[in-house]
């Protein structure tokens, strides 16, 4: 691997170079989604993040094993020990089984995700189909003296663990100052500290979900499923460990000190967190009337929404920003998406219409050394998209020969923007799918009978068909060689 790509990890706050465990193989855990509603906007980033990584990897070639989770158990509505099971009560409010509920928004999740053009992991593992793996590691942490058994839960003794481990390490918090921001147990509970969390829950006598376990029937938390299934498939060490900045605590938190509890060490070297999208400034809320799903975004029916907005056009959004940074989705944001994606898309089919020339005066060797390094500086997206940009007038120069290009630099020019623009960033020309693909073919035949018509001074015969095509959304537009058009 001649690239070095430099990605920001969490755990050490800083930009380190990507060094695999056991090249050419990587392992790459993400978590992924509760699967109790629709996907929205906060789906989209996670997603779309860890798709240009897992496919930048892959561009380098690297084997890639790429697990992301679906959590179909143990997800309590207040993100730690207390409350419902968020998918029992979606269950139980719509009279359907929790199977039903995961199936279901599982479907549309991987719809949403296709349609993102998010590739596939490689293993998409549930929390209910490893309950065993997990009642396991719940007892190798138990038996190492890191957890105890409280009326048939198993809570993690985070005072104990932090005395000879740092827990706290990947979110940068304090245990003494968390403690002292929390009230004492009221005498309910059954654990120790405030700060201890489940890794086993003995279930209410109604709860549907339930499985048996040395200490009772019950249903693991939430955070042990990450741990149990990124070790069971990527080994007790591995890369890189994603998700979303709000996961860091406690999820991730909690995962770390549960795979140091159990291992002695933790599990994944580089911790990489992207940060999340807000709307008009705020944090995307159900309460706060600006919760948009992805199927509203790409319908435009929310009342926030001045239009539809293509599943590209939110990719290419989210790509225009580093995944380090805020993203402030706004209408204005996604139009100027929405165009900018457009101009690529045209730069790209006007590339396949270049005719080389003698000699190049331009050096596509420009662009490759830009994207690279762009991308090898923590996935700088937005600076390849630049890139590509000052490409997008040059292409367009060539176009209007203003500029010249090579028949083998022509080959690298198309070869190397096929696999950044397609390859890398996952963008598709959404005009070019489906039905659409036969406009152009047809659009082209039309045209080549209206240029023989032309050449035969049949102006009548060249005219209808322009017209006609006009009536129809497609503009033509004579050039002193032939001509262009495109669809209004
Ligand atoms: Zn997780």
């Amino acid at each position: 691997m001649k690239s070095k790509l430099m990605l920001h990890n969490t755990l050490t706050r800083r930009k380190e170079e990507f060094q695999p465990v056991n090249p050419p193989h990587v392992g790459i855990y993400v978590c992924g989604p509760t699967v109790y509603g629709d996907p929205h906007l906060g789906h989209a980033r996670p997603a779309v993040t860890f798709d240009l990584l897992f496919r930048y990897l892959r561009s380098l070639g690297y084997k890639v094993r790429y697990v992301r989770n679906i959590t179909d158990v143990g997800h309590l509505e207040n993100d730690a020990d207390e409350g419902e099971d968020k998918i029992t009560k979606k269950a139980r409010l719509e009279k359907l089984e929790p199977m039903e509920i995961a199936h279901y928004y599982t479907e549309r999740y991987h719809d949403a995700m296709r349609a993102l053009g998010v590739l596939s992991p490689s293993i998409e593992p549930l929390a209910s189909g490893h309950i065993i793996e997990q009642i396991a590691y719940v007892q190798r942490i138990l038996d190492r003296g890191y957890a105890y058994v409280s009326n048939g839960s198993v809570y993690f003794d985070v005072e104990r663990y932090n005395r000879d481990h740092d827990y706290g390490i990947l979110s940068g918090r304090r245990l003494d100052d968390m403690l002292s921001g929390t009230r004492d147990l009221d005498g309910q509970s059954d654990k120790r500290s405030p700060a201890d969390f489940a890794l086993w829950k003995k279930a209410a006598p109604e709860h549907i979900m339930r499985w048996p376990s040395p200490w009772s029937d019950g249903f693991p938390g939430w955070h042990m499923e990450c741990s149990a299934m990124s070790t069971k498939y990527l080994g007790d060490t591995f890369d890189i460990h994603g998700g979303g900045m709000d996961l860091m605590f406690p999820h991730h938190e909690c995962e770390l000190a549960q795979n140091t509890a159990a291992e002695g060490h933790g599990a994944a070297k580089y911790w990489v967190h992207n940060n999340m999208i807000t709307i008009n400034g705020q944090k995307m809320g159900k309460s706060l009337g600006n919760f948009i799903t992805l199927e509203e975004l790409f319908t435009g029916n929310h009342a926030l929404l001045a239009q539809a907005y293509s599943p590209m056009t939110i990719r290419f959004f989210i790509l225009q920003a580093h995944y380090r940074s805020t993203l402030d989705f706004s209408n204005e944001a996604l139009q100027a998406a929405e165009k900018g994606l457009d101009r690529l898309m045209k730069a790209v089919e006007t590339l396949g219409k270049l005719t080389p020339s003698e000699r190049s005066t331009v050096e596509v060797e420009e662009l490759r050394t830009r994207c690279e390094e762009a991308m090898n500086d923590d996935l700088n997206s937005p600076l390849v998209i630049a890139a590509l940009f000052d490409w997008v007038r040059i292409i367009n120069q060539i176009y209007e020969k203003q500029q010249t290009i090579s028949e083998e630099d022509l080959r690298q020019l198309r070869s190397l923007v096929g696999t950044v623009v397609f390859d890398i960033l996952g963008l598709r020309d959404e005009k070019a799918t489906g039905s659409d693909n036969l406009v152009a073919p047809l659009v082209e035949t039309l045209l080549a009978v209206r240029a023989e018509a032309k050449a035969a001074k049949d102006w009548a015969t060249s005219d209808r068909i322009r017209d006609r095509l006009t009536e129809i959304g497609i503009r033509v537009k004579d050039r002193k060689d032939g001509c262009d058009w495109e669809i209004e």
